[in-house]
């Protein structure tokens, strides 16, 4: 028999015990044996009966002297009262209690002894214990297994008492050669080999004794683990990728474009995925840094990197609100650039590719140039005839209005009255009367009862300092709209006005959004059915009208016949996207990419590593960026993600306005609704967050229209709408784009707002029931907030008053810094929450903890190194031995990670 032997091999188990273990997951010598205590109890000698309360759990030891079942409307208590072994004048009985615990008065009989664990505490004038760990001591030959001596305490079994699991142990000890079991170490991790090890670690001699072995056993896994992801690592390292070999010109233009600076760690981060991207191996980094640090901006770069090298890049967000935020991000910085992107999402996929017709006429458009609006210099690469580089500040402007800034204006009659044929004409005429005077016109439109116009203002005159003063949208749609009132009501002989007061103005972000406009308002009269596709409008203007007309027609007739064009066509016109942005899973499963460079992913720990895995199994390998807000423990990045390279980026961007976290108990909700009102009043936007009730309850829309109604009242009358899980994707779409846009004051909203959401005039936030929240998810929320120059306001409120909870929440009104809380929460909660759902492919730990042994994490991983360092191939006689460990053996494989 060895540790691979199954145990059903073995004919003194009996059957019921059998599935038993195998519910556990236990089938061979090995996993049995590695079913490691959960504790020790040291019951060579008990301590004597408490006289108070304690504040940790104790061991006891005692006999029943008297049980008692009671009833209380449904709940049933059990008690048994213990008495100490050789009581004494001041020793105090102890009362243990177990409340709806049917089958534990089967167990427990007066005048046993037993052995419990667990805190006590005073109930008036009794000690109790409530549900304290129990054995009940049995005078048979097996009473040396379980007593006088320190007694191993395994993790709770469904169907196997602690002393038919010890039993089992015990006997497989005596029978099994364990000395297999024993991980080699290299000298430099101490203590030499211990054949007998997992002996030692079930049934300890001494306090000592289990220390040492303990250690010597946690190392073991860890060297394991270390040597297992240096093999990864290698193996990754030898695997031929993409060579991105790019000057970098595209890259230089976008930061170059950029209305601030990197910051230094921005940029030191850049130059490691530079240096990365031209390396032959595949690139496999993770880049961390705080919420609002800035991370898009360099993902957008070295996409730029791979993207000029003449690969595609991906951006993949775990979720569809962040897709398309990210998509429209990248529009914004790229489309200037001419950037070929698309969006693919479950359901929504756009492409910003000129519509083919318009494609095949660019140039007329192309001269018009477009620079990107958030740019606040002025581009070199413009020559408008006649105006020498003037200089410019755009915050001397009204915000909306920004220089060569072009704009799609729509205004309509009074009273949608109807412009009979010869107003139109004046209102067309009027609009090309002061075109390349007061505007560049690109396209004019006069519908029945509203006008198109797509322009560009032109410089007025210089103002003082050099800087340049452009026609106003105002004072332009002034002249055209009090002129043509004057002559229509002249020739119509009517009088009053013709235009409505209010006009709609979009600024034109960029080139794709300018030949979007020009198309719409082009083809308007025949899109809005004002005329047949066969029939001509004659009050649409644009550059070179006559020329174009016949062909737009066309088009729209096209259209509406549905598409003529042959797919291949459609490629052929539409070339494949540079960039693609998507939410995780359509990435991976269903794009095909045409020649994938790099893959950016948004948000790490909701993407699990096998699915990393799944999208860089490709040939040739992609590089992958990984990108997390979660700052990730140093442990973890050593292990977890271990086959990963490591950026940081710890260094804010200037200019952040600053995050006032106050906690608050419910009753005093009325304060900080006080102040969220003021804040409202002063322009200022709003988060209120409440816990996402998890899916598979029914409670969540419900509970989530109740609380939004309540926010409506309280907030009256400043405008609030409601997101949640269960919204439909188009509707959260308009409902995030009307709160960007301003329209919504506040968001009433579960955790789907959660990562990613950049919107800087939202200042406030306040969470309900924080107390339900981790300490990490509480800080990727606030993260939404403190994004521009205002100072912002988080607001943790909680109905939970218990110490535990005070503390846990303090920690976010102390800090903002993501790595101190991090590692808090993971003090508090350990690794699983961190790291949700996701598998790391490593094997599992069995023995070592993550938190508790980082040192001997670290001392492993010094060992792995200096090793392999040494001896890369492992070829030396003496390291011969260890060549076992990065041998894949079922369930400890390793093989997917890289
Ligand atoms: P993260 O993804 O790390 O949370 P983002 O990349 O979304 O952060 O950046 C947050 C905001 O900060 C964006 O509006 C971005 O334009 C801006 N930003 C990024 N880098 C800088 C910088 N160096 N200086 C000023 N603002 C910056
Ligand atoms: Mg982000």
């Amino acid at each position: 028999m060895d540790l691979d032997t199954v145990l059903d091999e073995l004919n003194w188990i009996p059957r019921p015990r059998m599935l038993a273990l195998r519910r556990l997951g236990i089938a061979r010598v090995r996993d049995l044996l590695t079913h490691y205590p959960r504790r020790y109890e040291n019951r060579l000698q008990f301590p004597s009966f408490p006289r108070d309360e304690t504040v940790d759990p104790v061991c006891l030891c005692g006999d029943v002297v008297k049980t008692r079942l009671m009833r209380f409307g449904g709940r049933k208590i059990f008690e048994a009262v213990l008495e100490e072994s050789n009581a004494h004048a001041l020793s105090q009985p102890l009362t243990c209690r177990w409340f709806n615990l049917h089958y534990i008065q089967k167990v427990i009989a007066t005048g046993q002894r037993l052995i419990i664990f667990g805190r006590v505490k005073r109930k008036g004038l009794r000690l109790v214990v409530d549900h304290p760990e129990c054995e009940v001591i049995e005078d048979d030959e097996e009473i040396l297994i379980h007593f006088r001596r320190i007694t191993p305490i395994y993790p709770a079994t469904e169907g196997l008492s602690q002393r038919v699991l010890r039993g089992l142990i015990f006997r497989l000890l005596e029978q099994v050669d364990v000395a297999s079991a024993d991980v080699p170490l290299p000298d430099s991790l101490g203590n030499g080999d211990d054949e007998d090890a997992l002996r030692k670690i079930h049934f300890p001699e001494s306090d000592e004794q289990l220390r040492e072995v303990r250690m010597h056993l946690v190392l073991g896994e860890f060297f394991r683990m270390q040597m297992q992801i240096a093999a990864a690592r290698a193996k990754n390292s030898s695997r031929v990728g993409c060579c991105h070999q790019a000057r970098g010109l595209l890259e230089e233009k976008f930061t170059a474009a950029l209305p601030f600076g990197l910051t230094r760690a921005q940029q030191r981060v850049l130059n490691e995925i530079k240096h990365d991207l031209q390396l032959a191996s595949p690139m496999n980094r993770l880049l961390q840094g705080d919420v609002g640090s800035g991370k898009t901006v360099v993902a957008i770069a070295a996409m730029l990197l791979a993207v000029e090298s003449g690969s595609q890049a991906a951006l993949m967000a775990p979720t569809q609100i962040l897709a398309e935020q990210h998509y429209a991000v990248l529009r914004n910085w790229l489309d200037p650039l001419g950037i070929r992107i698309a969006l693919r999402t479950g359901t929504r996929q756009e492409d910003n590719t000129p519509l083919p017709l318009f494609a095949r006429d660019s140039a007329l458009l192309g001269s018009a140039g477009c620079q990107p609006a958030v740019s606040g210099s002025l581009p070199d690469t413009r020559s408008s005839p006649g105006i020498s580089e003037p200089s410019y500040h755009y915050r001397r402007l009204p915000h909306f209005e920004r220089p060569w800034a072009k704009y799609a204006i729509a205004f309509s009659t009074r009273n949608r009255r109807k412009l009979s044929p010869q107003a139109r004409d004046i209102v067309l005429e009027s609009i090309l009367r002061w075109k390349d005077r007061r505007y560049e016109l690109y396209a004019a439109c006069v519908m029945p009862d509203h006008v198109h116009l797509l322009i560009e203002p032109m410089v007025e005159r210089d103002g003082e300092g050099g800087n340049s003063i452009f026609f106003s949208l105002s004072k332009i749609l002034h002249s055209i709209r009090s002129f043509t009132s004057n002559q229509i009501n002249k020739v119509e002989r009517s009088s009053g006005p013709i235009w409505e007061g209010e006009s709609f103005d979009r600024l034109i972000r960029s080139e794709s959004d300018l030949q979007e406009k020009f198309n719409y308002i082009t083809r308007n009269p025949w899109e809005a059915g004002v005329v047949t596709p066969k029939e001509d409008y004659p009050w649409v203007w644009y550059p070179e009208v006559e020329f174009k007309k016949e062909k737009f027609a066309a088009s729209c007739r096209e259209q509406q016949a549905g598409s003529l064009r042959s797919p291949e066509e459609e490629r052929r016109n539409n070339p494949a996207p540079q960039i693609i942005v998507g939410t995780h899973a359509l990435l991976y499963e269903n794009v095909t990419f045409s020649n994938l460079g790099l893959a950016v992913i948004d948000e790490q720990h909701k993407f699990g590593v096998a699915q990393r895995g799944k999208l860089t199994a490709r040939e040739p390998a992609p590089d992958v960026l990984v990108m997390t807000a979660t700052p990730i423990p140093r442990t973890l990045t050593m292990t977890i993600y271990g086959d990963l390279e490591v950026s940081t980026i710890d260094e804010m961007p200037r200019g952040r306005g600053e995050i006032i976290t106050h906690l608050l108990t419910t009753d005093k909700l009325g304060e900080a609704i006080t102040f969220l009102r003021q804040e409202l009043t002063a322009g200022r936007q709003a988060y209120i967050i409440y816990p996402l009730i998890d899916e598979s309850e029914k409670l969540d829309a419900k509970a989530a229209a109740k609380e939004f109604e309540q926010w409506q009242e309280r907030l009256r009358p400043f405008r609030c709408e409601l997101l949640h899980g269960r919204v439909v994707s188009p509707d959260k779409q308009a409902i995030m784009q009307r709160f960007r846009a301003g329209e919504t004051h506040a968001l009433i909203s579960t955790t789907v707002i959660e990562v990613g959401v950049d919107i800087p005039n939202a200042t406030i936030m306040l969470i309900e029931n924080a107390e339900r929240f981790g300490l990490s998810q509480l800080h990727q929320l606030r993260g939404r907030i403190g994004r521009g120059a205002h100072t912002s306001h988080c607001w943790l409120v909680s109905s939970d008053k218990t110490p535990e909870t005070m503390m846990k929440l303090a920690v976010l009104e102390k800090t903002t810094n993501g790595f101190e809380i991090a590692e808090a929460d993971w003090e508090l909660r350990g690794p699983g929450d961190l790291l949700g759902t996701a598998q790391s492919g490593l094997p599992e730990l069995k023995l070592g903890d993550l938190r508790r042994d980082a040192a001997l994490m670290r001392k492993a991983r010094r060992a792995t190194l200096q090793l392999l360092e040494n001896d890369p191939g492992l070829d030396r006689p003496e390291n011969q031995r260890f060549r076992d460990l990065i041998v894949e053996r079922q369930g400890q494989t390793f093989s997917h990670v890289s």
